[in-house]
């Protein structure tokens, strides 16, 4: 590719992931990927400098200025910092440093993965609390930053001062934060610093209180300090928060020294850092370096690579899901990776082992993917002992000893077994869901439970749980109030509309997507029975695959007595679509980024088609309404270009009643 089209290309996908990463807390790749094409990119804008133009994100300093909060103008610009990814990089910043200053010493600090904060104290007291921003506009976060409890409200001295520092969540914060996000069915945060971010940049203070976030300072705008450890050790005397993990290093030794000590040590802080950074320690020193647009010249951030890390495969062991797929999942000794211990990870099928050469017994190097989601990078042949067992995927089913099938051009094993326990456990389980039949209380637990006294065993026994009332009032843990209100959940889901029965059901490619649409093409359950494979097939975004599986489903004398059995038992067969509660959203079609804090997305949408709206998964130029969530991801980026109308819950809430 020509360096100028290359150029073009890489300003675009920095740019894109700029806005994901800076406005809506919601990165698009990992931060090693980022910082490796912002430095292609700067090298290829300093070899062709008649390609580089002033849109370039290498002259921008973060993101944009969310709207939504009071803007401030930082009086001193809160610049950024260029980064190096090998030693010999610092070898030669610390050349450049010695060819202006030859009598500079350095301070080298953690660097936090948070988010910049700058904290305005008058008289001693905190005023004004402001986030980057642009590096010269940033976004007035006061009422989150009081909210912080190692950030004071009042300094030791009644002095003027601006600080700055970095806020952050610890990691079992973190941890804790996404276990409950987890349970509420919510969107996870990626990592500890998108955590952070998310919880500052909100209008409400009470979500950045409940978040337990913390704070280190690193900056000190006192101009009679005359080195970075005389200002870190002021804003301590201050009563402000540094972190005193730092090193005053005389030579570019001592600094490697340093960063591989910390190295060691990662997993073990209770925070994230992403790399050192290194500062000239003379203050006085730093103008006669000079800056860039966007950096300082008398500093720099070493990052470290992706975090990871190694440790044995002492297992596989298999899931059977509940259409009966098996997935092998790797058992390891439990190990930190970014923050999270991590037991175990799929592995995901046969072909995948396989590809990867992992055994039993390997040493394996673990990552996340995408911060979130452990995944087996490799084994690390060197380690490798006579030990290893050979992989040899199971043929017959880990629950039930059934024999395993793999279908034609798919990479997964089945269990073929109808009456397979764990995939007629997990088949209920997913029936009773919220995406599904939602019944209010028949969650995992109580679904096992029952399964395991034998009164609940397949579909039709959910709706014929009331004749053992007065055994199930008996059952250590539950008694009558959870049993009625159990038993009145499933009565009133009787009336559910048939796409959440067809998804229920598990049929095999039939999520709520596909329910809804063949529950709208044929109206009732009759219908899809009688239906053609044409018929199916036919239907926009179905399919051969789809037409197949239903059509296979529905003349299956099992099944069809099952839905009879359904039938009898009172359950709705017919799509409703008439039904709707005109409101503001009736026929509107709306799109949801981020997080609802009254709800979770699945009720959102229950709630718009309710009121005879759609709500789709990406914006375009005809979607009406875009609802905007905590941390809205890139759709709202999209919809604001489309000039599409913007909805915040409180109005939502309001419009939707
Ligand atoms: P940076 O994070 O690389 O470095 C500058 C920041 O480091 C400062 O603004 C400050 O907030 C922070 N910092 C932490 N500890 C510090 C300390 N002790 N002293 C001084 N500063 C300290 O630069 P940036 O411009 O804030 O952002 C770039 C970062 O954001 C990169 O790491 C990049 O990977 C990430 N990013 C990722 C994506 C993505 O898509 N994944 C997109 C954009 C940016």
């Amino acid at each position: 590719m020509e360096p100028k089209e290359r150029i073009e290309e890489l300003k675009k996908i920095l740019t894109d992931a700029g806005i994901a990463y800076y406005v809506n807390d919601n990165p698009i790749m990992e931060d090693y990927e980022y910082d490796k094409l912002m430095t292609e990119l700067l090298s290829l804008e300093e070899k062709y400098p008649e390609y580089k133009t002033i849109d370039s994100p290498t002259n921008k300093i973060g993101g944009e200025v969310l709207s939504k909060f009071e803007k401030v103008t930082h009086e001193i610009k809160m610049m950024s910092l260029s980064d190096a990814f090998s030693y010999d990089e610092l070898i030669d910043f610390d050349r450049k440093v010695k060819d202006v200053a030859p009598n500079a010493t350095y301070l080298c600090e953690m660097k936090i993965d948070g988010l910049s904060v700058s904290l305005k104290y008058e008289n001693g007291v905190l005023v004004r609390g402001a986030t980057r921003g642009n590096g010269s506009v940033g976004e007035n976060i006061t009422h989150n930053v009081k909210t912080i409890k190692s950030i004071p409200l009042k300094l030791n001295k009644n002095i003027d001062i601006e600080v700055r520092g970095e806020i952050f969540m610890p990691k079992a914060s973190f941890i804790e934060l996404n276990r409950e996000r987890e349970e509420n069915e919510e969107e996870l945060f990626a990592n500890c610093r998108n955590a952070a971010a998310g919880s500052v940049r909100q209008l409400d203070s009470r979500i950045a209180a409940k978040r337990n976030l913390d704070c280190f300072l690193y900056y000190n705008m006192d101009p009679t300090v005359k080195t970075q450890e005389g200002a870190l050790l002021s804003m301590k005397d201050l009563g402000l928060k540094i972190n005193t993990n730092y090193k005053h290093a005389q030579t570019i030794d001592e600094i490697i020294e340093y960063i591989d000590s910390i190295g060691k040590i990662r997993d073990e802080l209770p925070y994230d850092i992403d790399g050192i950074v290194i500062k000239v320690n003379e203050i006085d020193l730093h103008s006669i370096i000079g800056e860039t647009v966007k950096y300082p010249k008398w500093a720099i951030a070493y990052k470290f690579p992706p975090e990871e890390v190694k440790t044995k495969l002492i297992d596989i062991i298999y899931q059977v899901g509940r259409t009966g797929v098996i997935t092998p999942v790797g058992v390891f000794k439990p190990v930190f990776v970014q923050g999270s211990l991590i037991s175990k990870a799929t592995l995901h099928n046969e072909d995948y082992i396989k590809m990867k050469d992992i055994h039993v017994n390997d040493n394996v190097i673990i990552h996340k993917a995408g911060d979130v989601i452990p995944e087996v990078v490799g084994p690390v042949l060197d380690d490798r002992g006579n030990d290893i067992i050979e992989f040899k995927m199971i043929d017959t089913c880990p629950c039930c000893g059934a024999k395993l099938q793999r279908i034609d051009g798919e990479a997964d094993y089945y269990c073929t077994n109808p009456y397979c326990k764990e995939k007629l456990v997990n088949g209920l389980i997913h029936f009773a869901s919220k995406p599904a039949y939602d019944i209010d209380s028949l969650g995992e637990k109580v679904v096992k439970d029952l399964y395991e006294l034998g009164y609940i065993k397949d579909i039709p026994s959910i709706f014929n749980l009331r004749g053992s009332y007065s055994e199930l009032i008996k059952i250590p843990g539950y008694g009558e109030k959870s049993i009625d209100k159990l038993l009145e959940a499933i009565e009133k889901s009787k009336e559910n509309n048939l796409d959440r029965l067809l998804f229920g059901l598990g049929i095999r490619h039939v999520g709520g997507k596909v329910s809804k649409l063949l529950s709208k093409r044929f109206g009732s359950m009759n219908a899809i029975i009688n239906a053609s494979f044409d018929d199916i097939a036919n239907i926009p975004d179905c399919g051969d695959v789809i037409a197949k599986s239903v059509f296979d489903y529905m003349h299956n004398d099992d099944n069809l007595n099952m839905i009879s059995t359904l039938q009898e038992l009172g359950l709705n067969m017919k799509y409703n679509q008439g039904d709707i509660k005109v409101n503001y959203f009736t026929n509107k079609k709306c799109v949801l980024t981020g997080t609802l804090s009254s709800m979770g997305r699945t009720e959102a949408k229950a709630l718009i088609e309710a009121s005879g709206g759609s709500l789709s998964e990406s914006v375009s130029k005809k979607t009406d309404i875009l609802i905007l969530g905590e941390n809205p991801g890139s759709k709202y980026d999209k919809a604001k270009a489309l000039g599409i109308y913007i909805m915040e819950e409180a109005e939502f809430l309001e419009k939707i009643k």
